[in-house]
């Protein structure tokens, strides 16, 4: 059984077909998607759509670039309550993105983020990690805000060998989308070779980035198969393998398989 641990089935671009998309997932044997939210509107999106589809789980919490407005007196008891809900399992996505020089000021994607972090630990529910351009900082923030037995992933990760080091140590994820597969992917072969298995993800990030032969096409969770090969290429394992390994991960850091058990 495969995962896809990032896939924004909320996303506009899935409102004429999301059944279709659900049901190719499902032909390529995916038992899980992990939808997160990055703003009030998509993270309630997602949890409707869990509510809909037994596969799929839901993540909520503010994206760094929809921040700007966040206001914690009025957001976090929002985010509490989002979080009561069974099928979600994470905070996120949250984090730093440096990236685009128009989003919200670095100061406050600081703090949003800080606060995220810790209310993750707070309420036991890992963190989904977003860091583009950023890595110093989220890094940091990190290290100062998760609680010893809180977890979580850096998804899209883009951080060099040094940095993963410093994750690992805290026991951190690392998940892997469509980039990996193109030609000119530098860091992510060198840190998948390095990483042990057992801390890997994949993910898709749907509708965004779709993997080589796929690349420009709207992406989507069935799409996976791509990057599953891929990883275990750098991984030097079969494919089943990392498929079998990288689901055993995503269960053990969000554990969808208890989920609604209760
Ligand atoms: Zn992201
Ligand atoms: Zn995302």
């Amino acid at each position: 059984m495969l995962t896809d641990t990032h896939c924004h089935l909320d996303d506009e671009q899935f409102q004429d077909d999301l059944n279709a998309v659900i049901d190719r997932a499902k032909a390529v044997d995916i038992g899980f998607i992990l939808d997160p939210g990055v703003n009030a509107e998509t993270s309630r999106r997602a949890i409707e759509i869990s509510e809909t589809y037994e596969i799929v789980y839901a993540a909520v919490g503010y994206h760094p670039s929809d921040c700007v407005d966040f206001d914690a007196a009025r957001h976090i008891p929002m985010i509490r309550q989002w979080a009561e809900h069974p099928k979600v399992l994470a905070i996120g996505e949250i984090g730093l993105d440096y990236y685009y020089d128009d989003g919200a000021p670095r100061d406050v994607q600081k703090r949003v983020f800080e606060t995220q972090v810790g209310l993750a630990g707070e309420l036991g529910l890992p963190i989904i990690v977003h860091d583009r351009d950023a890595h110093g900082d989220a890094l940091a923030i990190v290290k100062a805000n998760l609680n010893q037995e809180a977890s979580g992933v850096f998804h899209c990760y883009g951080g060099s060998v040094e940095m993963t080091r410093e994750l690992l140590d805290m026991g951190l994820y690392l998940g892997f989308d469509g980039p990996l597969t193109f030609k000119n992917a530098r860091k992510a072969p060198d840190v998948v070779a390095y990483a042990p298995a057992d801390r890997l993800l994949i993910e898709t990030d749907s509708p965004y980035m779709a993997p080589v032969p796929l690349r420009g096409r709207r992406n989507e969770s069935s799409y996976i198969v791509h990057i599953a090969a891929k990883m275990a290429e750098y991984k030097n394992i079969s494919v089943d393998d990392m498929i079998r390994i990288t689901t055993e991960n995503a269960n053990r850091l969000f554990r969808f398989d208890t989920a609604c058990a209760s």
